[in-house]
């Protein structure tokens, strides 16, 4: 149903470039097989040490995300932490609470349930959901002004109930 989702509501078709837009950014559709599919042959290749490339990934997609909306929306700093977490339930990241905020103190923390990555990825050692630690780790890193360090402590793909982050600033 796409009248509870704002940003279904207001994706725009362009139709000429196959292109999906939303206040004017591009987005795109992707399996979370697919993802999963790459993170795993990353890994393969560079161990644990893939964990940070999709944590880049996820880190400059939430500042710039982060940035753009600020401006379009002229949000508070926790109305931008809460915007982000609707907005990723929104496109399909799973069911993103933030449980912590203090911006005085550099601390973020969220909760995802039915986290889509952890889904498709299968059992791990360690959290899987790299790029949403990233893109939580970047809109902080906005907020605080920081360079923080991101933690998933909790991660379905671990066996956990729900995924959690924990966020604080370096
Ligand atoms: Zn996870």
């Amino acid at each position: 149903l796409i009248s509870g989702n704002s940003i279904l509501a207001a994706l725009k078709f362009d139709e000429a470039r196959g292109a999906l837009l939303y206040q004017d950014v591009r987005y795109l559709l992707i399996r979370p097989e697919t993802l999963a599919t790459f993170q795993k042959a990353v890994e393969e290749k560079l161990g644990a040490g893939a964990d940070a490339l999709l944590f880049t990934g996820g880190f400059t997609g939430g500042s710039l995300s982060a940035q753009r909306y600020r401006e379009v929306f002229g949000l508070s700093d926790e109305q931008a932490v809460q915007f982000m977490a609707r907005m990723g339930a929104e496109i399909g990241w799973g069911n993103i609470t933030i449980t912590h905020f203090d911006a005085a103190r550099g601390e973020l923390a969220l909760m995802i349930d039915s986290s889509p990555f952890a889904a498709a990825y299968g059992k791990s050692e360690r959290g899987v959901c790299h790029l949403v630690r990233g893109v939580f780790a970047g809109l902080a890193s906005g907020i605080f002004r920081r360079a923080v360090v991101a933690d998933e402590d909790k991660c379905v793909a671990m066996g956990h109930a729900r995924c959690h982050i924990v966020i604080r600033v370096a």
